[in-house]
């Protein structure tokens, strides 16, 4: 038998994924799955972003690139920053990395100690916490509820602090809840760390092009934070990237320069094709993007016009985002007379068993209560799976 790592006890799968992958297998095995599990684009990436990276091909982009990317990449990102966010991050504080899942987990690798910990408000993203065990951090989690549009307040953060307190890591437009913090939202919050000097605000802005209710703020848009601030974003999608695999985040230099030294161990840095297919893509005109955002906000009307005939769901109106994440603790204690729904685990299996949906529970999300859905996917695809989820919960008595 084969002794593995301790580290690897410390963590759980991906959830996001691993329920992506039982529907594959499932599809795999012939059945009419409809997976609603992974928070991915359905769209192709843009026609001018492929071409790019076939030009790339014959001209010979075929070798190592800096570790952090190429030059004018981390200028483009720069220039980005600056124009759509009013953030000075220069190209040398500039990261390219392999997703920006690989981007987050360098920065927690390069802050946190043993011990150290990381205050995370849920619902959150599933990665988020396993990265921070990952890095021998302690996540402390900030619980906010539905009837907040889950956004904790900054009262609530503050409470969190303690003198262990290294960093702070949140999404906006958040996954799983399609939140979006407006600006004095992000102004409250950033107030509370101006008298906590040392600690980091890691802000993923990776949904920033899908929001549905006005503009994008980030929070290291003020000044007396903005030395603190960590902005992580990339391709995946607003640009239907996910395969191409590039995040990026701008940062402090020191902490850019840990980043460096550690995917100078790593991975050497990303792809050279995609890098030259992201630079084609941020230096467009969006339109792409923006067409893609109004067909996530049509399908997001759609999907809570089709859950609200839902009985037991309570959901919120995502402000951006591509999921939903109603709480369905009705249906705990419900039995079709055989199964009885325990939990947001034995809910998903249920739905996926009877329904041929994937969903995923909310408990790896830090909301046990919730289920998210992915509406990234086609009207077609969308009426029918709620459909056949309604259909199957009338079961439940
Ligand atoms: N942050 C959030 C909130 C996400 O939903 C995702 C989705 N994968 C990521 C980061 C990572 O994206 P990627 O690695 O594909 O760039
Ligand atoms: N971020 C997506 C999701 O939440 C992709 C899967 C993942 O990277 O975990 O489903």
């Amino acid at each position: 038998m084969i002794e593995l790592a301790n580290r690897l006890n410390r963590i759980v799968e991906s959830n996001t994924l691993r329920m992506a992958k039982l529907s594959r297998e499932l599809a795999a095995q012939g059945k009419d799955v409809i997976n609603l599990s992974l928070g991915e684009p359905d769209f192709f990436t843009p026609q001018h972003v492929k071409e790019a990276a076939k030009k790339a091909i014959d001209d010979n982009y075929s070798f190592y690139t800096p570790v952090v990317g190429f030059l004018d990449l981390r200028q483009a990102i720069s220039a980005k920053f600056k124009n759509d966010n009013g953030l000075d991050y220069a190209a040398d504080q500039i990261v390219v990395s392999t997703g920006a899942k690989q981007s987050i987990i360098n920065v927690l690798l390069s802050l946190l100690n043993t011990g150290d910990e990381v205050i995370i408000p849920t619902p959150f993203w599933v990665s988020y916490s396993e990265m921070v065990k990952l890095s021998e951090g302690i996540p402390v989690y900030v619980k906010s509820t539905v009837e907040q549009d889950y956004k904790p307040s900054a009262k609530q953060i503050e409470a969190a602090i303690t003198s262990k307190t290294k960093a702070f890591i949140f999404s906006s437009p958040c996954n799983p809840s399609g939140s979006v913090f407006t600006k004095d939202e992000l102004f409250a919050i950033a107030k509370v760390f101006e008298n906590h000097p040392k600690i980091i605000i890691i802000s993923d802005e990776i949904y920033e092009h899908i929001n549905f209710i006005g503009k994008h703020e980030s929070i290291g848009q003020f000044d007396f934070i903005k030395d603190r601030v960590v902005t992580i974003n990339g391709m995946s999608k607003s640009f239907a990237m996910t395969g191409w695999r590039l995040g990026y985040i701008g940062a402090p230099r020191e902490i850019a320069q840990a980043c460096d030294k550690l995917q100078g161990q790593f991975t050497s840095g990303t792809n050279a094709v995609t890098q030259r297919a992201a630079l084609a893509a941020l230096t467009s005109d969006m339109k792409a993007t923006r067409d893609m955002s109004l067909a996530y906000k049509r399908r997001r009307d759609l999907v809570l016009q089709l859950m609200r005939e839902i009985p037991g769901f309570i959901i919120n109106e995502p402000g951006g985002a591509f999921y939903v994440f109603p709480d369905i603790s009705f249906y705990f204690g419900k039995s079709d007379g055989e199964k009885t729904i325990e939990n947001c685990e034995d809910f998903c299996m249920y739905i996926l068993n009877n329904a041929m949906v994937s969903l995923v529970g909310g408990d790896s999300f830090g909301a046990p209560e919730c289920i998210r859905l992915s509406y990234a996917t086609s009207d077609e695809k969308l009426i029918e799976a709620m459909t056949r989820i309604k259909n199957i919960l009338l079961k439940l008595k």
